[in-house]
C-alpha cells in the first residue's frame, strides 16, 4: 500500500519561532515563521517557472506539440499569469500572451472545448491577459473566438472533456474580464442540460443525479461527480435543481469508505486506493468546502475536514504535480484554511510545501519520486509545485488551477 505515498511522519502541528529550531532542514521549515517560509518559497516558485518555461517552450524553438493546460504549454502560460498576480512583473505577462498565441495556432484542430484540457482554456486565458495587458483589441479576438466554441451533443459532463469543463471557462472569463462577459443565460442553459442528463442517467438510484464517462459512473473531481457539483455550485440554479446538487452531495459522502476515503467510480468501490485531485478524498474535499460556503450546512465541512484527514495521512504521493501529486492535495488544506481559519490546516498546507521545497528534487533524481511522462507540467509535473508556491504566498487568493475560482 505504501508505495504510493510516504509515511506523514511529520508532527501534526509545529509552532512557529523566530529562533532555529534546531532540527534537520525539514523541521527547521515546518518552525519557521509563515513570512519568511512564504518568501522562500516564492523565490523557488520564480525559479522553477523559468525551468518549466525553458523545458516546455524555449528548448522545443517555441514550438507546441501538446498545447493544453494540462501537460502543455499552456501550463506554463498559467504559470506565468500566476507569477505576474503575485510579482506584477510585466515580462511574465507578455510571455504569457506570447505562449497562449502559440497555443492558439497549435490547437486550431483540436475538438475539445474545455479549460483543462480544450481551446476555451486558450482563449480564457488569454483573454484574462488580454485585459490584464490593457490590449482591447487582442482582448476582443479571444473573445470572439471563444463564443464560436459550440458543444456538441455527444461530449460527456464532466470537468477535463466535458460540459462543466467548459462551464468553467466561461465562469473563468466572467471573472477575470468583467461579470456577463459571457451572458448568464447561456451558462444557466448548459448547466440545465447537465442537470436533465444528470437526472435521467440517475433514474431513480440513490444519488439524484449521476452520469457516465466511457461507461463507468465516476466520482472524483476530474471524470466524476465531484467534479461536475462543484462547477454547478457556481451557477444560479433554479431550488429543485440546487436540491438536487446538494442531495447528490450527501449521496457521496453516506458512501463513502470506513476510512473517509471515496472511490474512484461505482463500479471500483471495493478498492480504497487513490488519493488524488483526480480521483477520490482530495477532489472531493475541495467540493465540500465549496458546498458548505453555498448550502450553510456543518455536514458538508464536516465531511470536507474528514477527507483532508485522509489526505494528511495518505496524501503524500510520490509524484509533485497537482492531479495526482502533493502539490494538488495542498490545496486541500489552504482550502480549509480560508473555509475555518484555523491555523492547523495553514500548517498542514506548509507541511506539504515544505516537504516538496526540502525533499523534491533530491527524491525526483533518486527516482524514489516519478517525474510522470509530462515531467514540467502543470497537472502533472513541477509546473504544478511553482503554482502551489506561489499560492502560498497569500493562502487567502490561492486557487486550485483550473478548479477553485
Ligand atoms: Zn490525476
Amino acid at each position: 500500500m505504501a508505495d504510493r505515498f510516504f509515511d506523514n511522519v511529520m508532527p501534526d502541528f509545529v509552532r512557529e519561532t523566530e529562533s532555529e529550531a534546531g532540527g534537520d532542514s525539514l523541521t527547521n521549515l515546518l518552525a519557521m515563521p509563515y513570512s519568511s517560509l512564504s518568501q522562500l518559497l516564492k523565490r523557488s516558485a520564480l525559479d522553477l517557472k523559468e525551468t518549466v518555461v525553458m523545458e516546455t517552450w524555449g528548448f522545443s524553438g517555441q514550438l507546441v506539440q501538446d498545447f493544453t493546460l494540462y501537460s502543455g504549454a499552456l501550463g506554463a502560460a498559467f504559470l506565468l499569469f500566476r507569477a505576474y498576480q503575485v510579482t506584477g512583473n510585466a515580462n511574465d505577462l507578455s510571455l504569457c500572451l506570447q505562449i497562449v498565441k502559440a497555443c492558439d495556432a497549435a490547437s486550431a484542430s483540436s475538438g475539445d472545448v474545455t479549460f483543462i484540457c480544450g481551446r476555451t482554456g486558450v482563449f480564457g486565458l488569454g483573454a484574462a491577459a488580454a485585459k490584464r495587458s490593457g490590449d482591447q483589441e487582442l482582448l476582443n479576438y479571444y473573445l470572439a473566438q471563444f463564443r464560436q466554441i459550440r458543444l456538441s451533443s455527444e461530449i460527456p459532463n464532466e470537468l477535463l472533456y466535458g460540459r462543466v469543463g467548459y462551464l468553467w471557462a466561461c465562469l473563468f472569463v466572467n471573472k477575470y474580464v468583467g461579470a456577463e462577459t459571457l451572458p448568464s443565460a447561456t451558462i444557466r442553459q448548459v448547466a440545465q442540460e447537465i442537470i436533465q442528463q444528470g437526472r435521467s442517467m440517475a433514474k431513480n438510484g440513490s444519488s439524484p443525479l449521476m452520469f457516465e464517462w466511457y461507461g463507468e459512473r465516476y466520482l472524483g473531481a476530474a471524470h466524476g461527480l465531484a467534479g461536475i457539483m462543484h462547477v454547478l455550485m457556481h451557477v444560479q440554479l433554479k431550488p429543485d435543481e440546487a436540491e438536487d446538487v446538494k442531495g447528490t452531495l450527501k449521496y457521496m459522502i453516506k458512501s463513502r469508505f470506513p476510512s473517509g476515503n471515496y472511490a474512484a467510480s461505482e463500479e471500483d468501490r471495493r478498492r480504497d486506493l487513490l488519493v488524488h485531485w483526480c480521483h477520490g478524498a482530495p477532489g472531493i474535499a475541495l467540493t465540500l468546502v465549496k458546498a458548505a460556503e453555498v448550502f450553510k450546512e456543518r455536514e458538508f465541512l464536516e465531511a470536507a475536514a474528514a477527507a483532508a484527514e485522509v489526505v494528511w495521512n495518505r496524501g503524500l504521493l510520490k509524484r509533485v504535480g497537482i492531479c495526482h501529486g502533493i502539490s494538488g492535495n495542498a490545496y486541500v488544506f489552504l482550502s480549509l484554511y480560508r473555509a475555518t481559519g484555523r491555523s492547523e490546516y495553514l500548517y498542514r498546507a506548509k507541511a506539504f510545501a515544505s516537504f516538496l521545497l526540502d525533499r523534491a528534487h533530491k527524491l525526483l533524481s533518486k527516482g524514489d519520486m516519478h517525474g510522470g511522462d509530462s515531467p514540467y507540467s502543470l497537472f502533472e509535473g513541477v509546473g504544478g509545485m511553482a503554482c502551489l508556491f506561489l499560492d502560498m504566498v497569500d493562502p487567502f487568493q490561492a486557487r486550485f488551477p483550473g478548479y477553485e475560482l
